[in-house]
């Protein structure tokens, strides 16, 4: 278990978020949600209901590990699909399920065919198509042979999308080549349909390009970050807001994490304080012991500069961040004691430590920092 911190989900933020989401797509777009990595660390078990609440009945995951959990708690008419990673073994466990799985091999569409017959039943494909990323995807030749395949064995397929993955929608430096991407997939789409091939759904943008690109939302897009509060990236969020009147983010934060003081004590100036010499104490000091460190998702790079709030105050961060502790600075605070709350992220009275603030302390990306937050952290869904 993930020591003494609790992991608060607000259920208010999530169906705030999807809400915003859902409006600004339009009723035409179908918002996936995306909810690989533990559902951005938010904790998918929790997650996934919450989101289904709000409205949402399709979500994406990057393996079939990780469709089989939400499987168990998805409800029935809840769609799936698996953007990445699966063994033949999951290949036949998704037709069996109905879970839609992308297509970026034409040896996977082989695959399928036996299997599908034995069943009985089709299988549902995304057919990835490279458009520039070059990372997964199939190219012109790998295309033909699977459009022919789908041909010559209608009954095995459901063509339920083609699709295409950007390089780097959030940044105005990859404008040309999103541009270009995106006149490439609708070629490509076009080329299909002369085919005789119509897919369900045609989908290109994650976050950044459905806030940034509308002519990237084709029928659906793939949404992970942006219904979790959080933007792609300052650009984005400018970008939406630069043509508003009102400069307000619309989105929410939906994670907290809080800890408590294990321990206060006091240290006397000319010591260090924690593991080696990182730390010099240079007045005397009074310090607070947390049970959070680097083995939780603190990461050591917050050592000497990270920030927690405690008693409404944002104090530093001071010494190494241990595997199961880190120390914080609460000379200033009077009447400190053990079991006091400590917010590691999130709000205490009217001060906030955002994901944001902390990864451009520790160079993480907010992606990064949220996914590393581990599973065995207990999730608990506040109002
Ligand atoms: C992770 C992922 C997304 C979601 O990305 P966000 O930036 O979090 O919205 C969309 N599509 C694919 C293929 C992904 O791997």
């Amino acid at each position: 278990m993930g020591g003494a911190s609790v992991i608060e989900i607000s259920e208010k933020a999530i169906a705030g978020n999807i809400k915003f989401l859902r409006d600004h797509f339009g009723e035409k777009v179908l918002m996936s949600s995306v909810v690989k990595a533990n559902a951005y660390g938010h904790g998918a078990a929790t997650f996934v209901p919450l989101a289904e609440k709000a409205g949402i009945d399709h979500f994406s995951v990057f393996s079939a590990g990780e469709a089989r959990e939400i499987m168990k708690i998805k409800k029935s008419d809840t769609r799936l699909m698996i953007m990445g990673w699966m063994d033949d073994v999951d290949i036949r466990w998704a037709i069996e399920n109905e879970v839609e799985f992308f297509v970026f091999d034409p040896e996977r569409l082989r695959t399928i065919i036996p299997l599908s017959h034995a069943l009985g039943i089709p299988a549902r494909i995304h057919i990835e198509m490279e458009t520039g990323m070059n990372r997964t995807g199939m190219n012109m030749k790998e295309l033909r042979q699977v459009a022919g395949c789908i041909l010559k064995n209608p009954s095995c397929f459901l063509l339920k999308g083609l699709c295409t993955h950007l390089a780097g929608a959030e940044s105005i430096a990859n404008h040309v080549r999103i541009q270009k991407q995106i006149a490439r997939f609708t070629r490509l789409c076009r080329w299909f349909s002369q085919q005789g091939l119509e897919p369900e759904y045609r989908h290109v943008a994650s976050s950044a390009a459905a806030m940034t690109y509308p002519s990237a939302r084709f029928d659906m897009v793939r949404i992970g970050i942006l219904q979790y509060g959080y933007w792609p990236s300052a650009e984005v969020l400018i970008h939406y807001i630069g043509r508003k009147k009102e400069k307000i983010d619309p989105l929410c934060r939906v994670i907290s994490w809080k800890s408590r003081v294990m321990a206060v004590k006091k240290v006397k100036h000319g010591e260090f304080i924690s593991y080696g010499t990182v730390y010099l104490a240079r007045e005397d000091k009074k310090i607070a012991i947390v049970p959070v460190g680097y083995s939780y998702g603190y990461s050591r790079s917050l050592s000497n500069q990270g920030r927690v709030l405690i008693h409404g105050e944002r104090v530093a961060v001071i010494g190494m961040v241990n595997m199961n502790m880190l120390i914080a600075d609460v000379t200033k605070i009077p009447d400190i004691s053990a079991g006091d709350e400590v917010v590691l992220i999130g709000c205490q009275n009217d001060m906030t430590i955002s994901v944001a603030s902390f990864s451009e302390f520790s160079n993480q990306l907010n992606y990064e920092l949220l996914t590393r937050l581990p599973e065995g952290t207990q999730r608990l869904v506040v109002d």
